[in-house]
């Protein structure tokens, strides 16, 4: 089988750091069906853990030997969720990264600790408490129900449908020409959501996703409802 099949088949991950972050990152792992390894310095975080995760250890991750003795170098998933201990979380990373784990996410706490994380071979880097800031600003600013950033300029939002879609065929608003994005998806009053397509009619009170760069879902976001 080639090595990419081998990798997407492997449902293991090696989840370091079991605080908040690294804990419900495991367990939702667990829940999705993945066999997971957890492991932390503290073992009453590790024995909180026992009972979800597949094998829970305590050892510190900074040292080399520890982690080829976890068994570290045969996963190809790993996750380093020690954010605020920053000499930890940059040794421990770079040595998954000499051990030759192919996909590396690493928590980081600040722009400078995600910086450094990418240049010492991080695959991904996610720094949760800006992203949720971030998203919560937008949520808070009381345009958007709910808004995700898919990259540095392109994002998600949903919004209540604006007066000037109600009632038309999204294919004949021209919300592409004159607003740049695209409508998505579309829930309507008490349903669920689904695609919407050039003929959809969205009706008073509908929710719409609307897809396009940051600033122009928030301007759409902003029309009047
Ligand atoms: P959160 O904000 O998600 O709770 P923390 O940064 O507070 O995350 O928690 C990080 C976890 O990583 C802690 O449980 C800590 O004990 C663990 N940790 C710190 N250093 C190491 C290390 N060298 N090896 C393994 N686990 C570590």
């Amino acid at each position: 089988m080639p090595r990419r099949n081998k990798e997407k088949d492997d449902k293991r991950a090696l989840v370091i750091g079991l605080g908040r972050f690294g804990g419900s990152l495991a367990r939702e792992l667990v829940n999705d069906g993945w066999e997971v390894m957890g492991v932390d310095t503290n073992a009453r975080r590790v024995q909180a853990q026992s009972d979800i995760l597949t094998q829970s250890v305590v050892a510190d991750t900074t040292d080399d030997e520890t982690l080829r003795q976890i068994g570290a170098p045969d996963f190809s998933r790993a996750v380093v969720a020690i954010g605020s201990h920053l000499e930890e979380s940059i040794l421990t990373t770079s040595l998954l990264v000499d051990l030759g784990v192919s996909h590396i996410w690493a928590k980081a706490t600040s722009r400078r600790h995600a910086r450094i994380l990418h240049q010492i071979g991080a695959h991904h880097v996610v720094l949760p408490e800006h992203d949720m800031g971030e998203r919560v600003a937008h949520l808070v600013s009381g345009r958007m129900l709910d808004f995700v950033e898919i990259d540095e300029d392109f994002a998600l939002g949903s919004t209540e449908a604006p007066q000037f879609i109600v009632g038309h065929k999204l294919g004949e608003t021209g919300l592409r020409g004159k607003y740049r994005i695209t409508i998505v998806s579309i829930k309507r009053r008490g349903g669920a959501f689904t695609y919407a397509t050039a003929e959809t009619v969205p009706k008073q009170g509908d929710i719409v996703i609307a897809a396009g760069s940051i600033r122009d879902v928030e301007r759409f976001a902003s029309l009047e409802k």
